[in-house]
């Protein structure tokens, strides 16, 4: 089952083609970011829920 993939910033829920982004968490490099369009938009900072980094 593929996992469902979630905004990490306003936990909006991504599907494919939205527009979105993710990547790793450049400081543990462990967790998956994911990033709305909206988000990206306004620039609201993400959170790793792993190692509580959290940048722009
Ligand atoms: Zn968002
Ligand atoms: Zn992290």
């Amino acid at each position: 089952m593929e996992y469902e993939k979630v905004c990490s910033s306003c936990g909006v829920r991504l599907g494919k083609g939205d527009g979105m982004a993710f990547f790793k968490c450049p400081n543990c490099g462990e967790e998956e970011i994911g990033r709305c369009h909206n988000c990206r938009d306004q620039g609201i900072t993400y959170t790793c829920t792993k190692c509580e980094f959290s940048g722009p």
